[in-house]
């Protein structure tokens, strides 16, 4: 049985991760270009948003829409024992590359879930629940995230997902 991390976006819990780690170009999203790695202008000492009340208005729809799935605050808590960029800037590099990491897992998890409501044949949902202890563990660390990403889950997700076009 596969143990199913909180998918909602705990913001307090986060270190502002999508606030710094992400990049946006200006337009009907993002009032501003930002890139990537450079906290927002509009992130306080506190890593809170100083826009949070009135996002849409101020030209930050895209900031309002985004949803990390739960990545941010796991990845600041379980991988990085609540520490912050913010006060140990050393740490702003591994903390990008492992929160697109999360992501792609956190995101994984979201579709596998989804298909779960499916009623798919045997073979197609074994090969769901696979893949979905391959996302779901616990004990992530930095080393398991990087071989995650390069020992072919992904691809064997995607080719997953095509499988399922005769059931969406
Ligand atoms: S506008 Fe606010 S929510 Fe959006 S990136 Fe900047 S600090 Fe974060």
């Amino acid at each position: 049985m596969s143990h199913i991390p909180d998918l909602e976006a705990d913001c307090a819990a986060c270190a502002a991760l999508c606030c710094m780690a992400l990049a946006f170009d200006a337009g009907e999203d993002f009032a501003i270009d930002k890139p990537a790695g450079l906290p927002c202008p509009n992130l306080d000492a506190d890593l809170g948003c100083t826009l949070y009340s009135r996002l849409e208005s101020a030209g930050f729809p895209g900031c309002a829409r985004y949803d990390c799935t739960g990545a941010g605050q796991r990845m600041t808590q379980e991988l990085f024992a609540g520490r912050s960029w913010r006060d140990e800037p050393a740490l702003a590099e591994p903390m990008i590359a492992a929160f697109a990491q999360m992501r792609q897992v956190h995101r994984g998890i979201e579709l596998l879930v989804a298909a779960g409501r499916l009623d798919l044949p045997g073979a197609l949902e074994e090969e769901r629940e696979e893949l979905l202890i391959a996302h779901a563990r616990t004990d992530w660390t930095r080393d398991s995230l990087d071989a995650f990403t390069t020992c072919g889950v992904s691809t064997r997700l995607a080719a997953f997902l095509h499988r399922l076009r005769d059931w969406v």
